[in-house]
């Protein structure tokens, strides 16, 4: 039996292993500068690199690294040993507060958007120690911001901190309003849940398109799908489950709070839910979360699928951000109240995240867009492209009374005012029925649902963190100029549900009804990924991100164009790979089956009196079409590709493969896919859907 109490942190440097082992005014004085947001004395810095070396040292740890997160989208590590020369040729362990703080790896081929000319290759680690240094396999790793010379971020970490440093400022002016004298911070946490597919290793490793792109780029639909629901909450197979169990120890080895697995809608689908943190060490252990399950899946002889769309036909992955706002006393701001004055507070930080989500709108969309994710969002599994806000019909009813005042009775009507109402606890069964919204108010928090499987989750919170401490930077300045508190607050929340309600929708997000709904109520529906990106570069965002220092206008630009380039290179594997696997593999065996059936009519026809050769003739003739038709389709892909990839501008790269790239691609799978169902199995040169998606027995 695993005990997990014990188990439990216990390769994280956290609280209680700093307590145990730093010098007491030393732990003192890094509090104080985590505290105070100030930098670290270099020999404070020291003795704790030392302490932290002695710890890993024990732990068996023989070496180190910087741990960040660039724009790849993936964690990066370069490991150095824990090693420094003494006499006699011998070596001792050693690790400095120098280089605990700093570090600097040649990273000239990480993705900046320009950022770093590369004459200036140089990129700067620097220790982000909010995020605890913990050990995986045999290495201590730092948890660090990833910037350029000139202190450009080169990151996903730099601007998420950036970004809740904004929430906290703004936050702290309102809660300041509200007479909270004892709140010191405020933070934002982040419960990431996570799809993801097993799939058997040697099934796999026959499947060129998996192993160059994460996703089945043919392959016909097998006779049973995800239509039984029988797998959804499912009783866990033997493998997942010894694979689940292991995931979950690593897991909590590093800290990470994972919590819920079950078995998802789709056949070979699973899910894990971690208990909310802090976003940034939500982010964090997101990342490692992916990790492990791909590295541990292996060590069980599968493979963990962490694309959005695997497989056509099923349902895809996503990734829910629940987000809630908390201050340091414990106090869920998004959590309706017992007092009037409680739920007056409740009422303007939900203002807050609705006008948040109504104007920047766009940048929630940017923060879902990715190659992957756009083959889910707007299918009829996942939220549609449009962002769009569930609040529940209790809470509906509520804002729409306080707007025309129309409650039940005269008193209530002057109860209404914002400050004496009291509202009903919402109870969070009725608010988390509706499983079609992008964005949904689940009693204590939101939850973001159009994120995908792969993404780091922080892309997703900076923009929520920095839209929200927006709504609340311009609420702060009129309360604080507010004669009348009551009536100020009453005004800007009536305000808020009147300009910004159109965001709410409370109905079937999958309906397509409410796509032309939603363009009435002039909602943007950014269809795909190089659709959505060209608004990083919208002033009004551009504007937001600098005047809450989370981006500059450079740094904004950068992004824009390493999501583009991005995606830009995204499909020009996965055409490359379908020319490769056309050619190479399916053609070739198709043609084989052909000249076996061409080969058995004549063999038939020598041999039998009369014989039937139906079955043989129809379908060699409807396989010697289909076999031309991908051919040529195949040759046009190539030259298209060409094109794209010879296509100078960012932008109209991206554009050339969504518009022109991509269609030619699916035309050379739909022939692929006909093929396949009358071909052989024994012909068909790799598994089919129904062997990768029943292939873990
Ligand atoms: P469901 O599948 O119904 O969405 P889960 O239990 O799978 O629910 O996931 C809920 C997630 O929300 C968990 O990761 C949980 O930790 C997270 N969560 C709960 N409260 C908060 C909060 N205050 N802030 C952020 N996340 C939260
Ligand atoms: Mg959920």
């Amino acid at each position: 039996m695993t005990n997990v109490p014990e188990i439990f942190g216990s390769m994280v440097f956290n609280e209680t292993a700093m307590r145990e082992r730093l010098p007491k005014e030393i732990y003192k004085e890094f509090q104080k500068t985590l505290n105070e947001g100030k930098s670290l004395d270099i020999s404070v810095a020291n003795v704790i690199a030392n302490a932290m070396k002695d710890w890993a040292v024990e732990k068996g740890a023989t070496h180190f690294t910087h741990w960040f997160q660039p724009m790849t989208g993936s964690t990066s590590e370069k490991h150095d040993a824990l090693i420094s020369p003494a006499n006699n040729g011998t070596v001792i362990m050693e690790f400095s507060g120098k280089e605990l703080v700093r570090g600097e790896p040649d990273a000239s081929s990480f993705p900046s958007g320009g950022l770093r000319a590369t004459c200036e290759a140089r990129g700067y680690t620097v220790w982000d120690p909010t995020s605890y240094a913990f050990i995986k396999d045999g290495c201590l790793c730092i948890p660090t911001a990833f910037c350029s010379y000139g202190g450009e971020a080169l990151d996903k970490k730099t601007p998420l901190l950036r970004s809740m440093e904004a929430i906290n400022n703004q936050a702290l002016r309102v809660l300041k309003l509200f007479g909270h004298k004892n709140v010191s911070s405020v933070k934002t946490t982040v419960g990431p849940e996570q799809e993801y597919f097993l799939v058997d290793k040697e099934v796999f490793d026959k499947r060129k398109d998996l192993i160059y792109t994460g996703r089945t780029l043919f392959g016909a639909l097998p006779p049973k799908g995800q239509e039984m629901e029988d797998h959804y909450f499912g009783t866990i197979k033997t493998r997942v489950q010894a694979f689940m169990k292991e995931l979950n120890e690593e897991l909590w080895k590093l800290g990470v709070l994972a919590k819920t697995e079950h078995n998802e809608v789709a056949p070979a689908q699973h899910e894990l839910a971690p208990i909310f943190a802090t976003t940034n060490i939500a982010t964090d252990h997101n990342q490692l979360t992916m990790e492990l399950m791909q590295k541990i899946a292996k060590k069980h002889n599968m493979v963990c699928l962490l694309h959005e769309k695997p497989f056509a036909g099923v349902n895809g992955s996503g990734k829910h951000n629940n987000w809630s706002i908390s201050t340091d006393t414990g106090i869920n701001l998004l959590e309706p109240g017992d007092t009037p004055k409680e739920n007056a507070q409740f009422l303007l930080f939900l203002c807050a995240v609705i006008k948040a989500v109504d104007e920047y709108q766009d940048l929630l969309r940017i923060s879902a867009a990715s190659a992957g994710n756009d083959h889910r969002l707007g299918a009829n599994e996942a939220p549609p492209a449009i962002v769009s806000m569930f609040i529940g019909e209790e809470l509906d009813s509520i804002l729409k009374s306080i707007v025309d005042g129309t409650a039940l009775d005269p008193k209530e009507k002057e109860q209404l005012k914002v400050g004496v109402h009291v509202l009903p606890k919402i109870p969070k069964d009725t608010s988390d029925r509706n499983r079609t919204s992008p964005f949904a108010f689940t009693g204590n928090k939101f939850e973001f649902r159009m994120l995908g499987s792969s993404e780091s989750v922080s892309c997703a919170n900076i923009m929520l963190n920095t839209a929200v401490a927006e709504s609340l930077s311009l609420f702060a300045d009129e309360l604080e100029n507010a004669k009348d508190f009551k009536a100020e607050l009453d005004k800007i929340i009536k305000r808020v549900i009147k300009e910004n309600g159109r965001i709410i929708f409370n109905g079937n997000g999958y309906d397509d009804k409410w796509i032309i709904e939603a363009e009435k109520r002039g909602l943007l529906n950014l269809k795909t990924t190089p659709d959505a990106l060209p608004y990083y570069l919208a002033e009004k965002n551009i504007n937001l991100f600098l005047k809450h220092g989370v981006l500059s206008e450079a740094e904004m630009k950068a992004r824009y164009e390493i999501n583009m380039e991005h995606y830009s290179k995204i499909l020009n594997i996965e055409a490359l790979a379908m020319i490769n696997i056309a050619d190479k593999e399916i053609l070739p065996a198709v043609s084989r089956f052909t000249k076996e059936l061409a080969q058995t009519i004549c063999a038939k026809k020598a041999a039998v009196d009369k014989a039937d050769c139906s079955y043989e003739q129809a379908v060699a003739e409807k396989l010697s079409a289909l076999t031309g038709a991908a051919y040529v389709y195949s040759g046009e892909l190539k030259t298209l590709a060409e094109k794209a990839k010879a296509t100078n501008d960012v932008t109209a790269r991206a554009n050339y493969y969504k518009d022109v790239v991509i269609p030619k691609m699916a035309e050379l799978r739909a022939v692929c896919d006909k093929m396949e169902e009358m071909t052989a199995k024994d012909y068909w040169p790799f598994p089919s859907y129904g062997d990768l998606l029943y292939s873990v027995k």
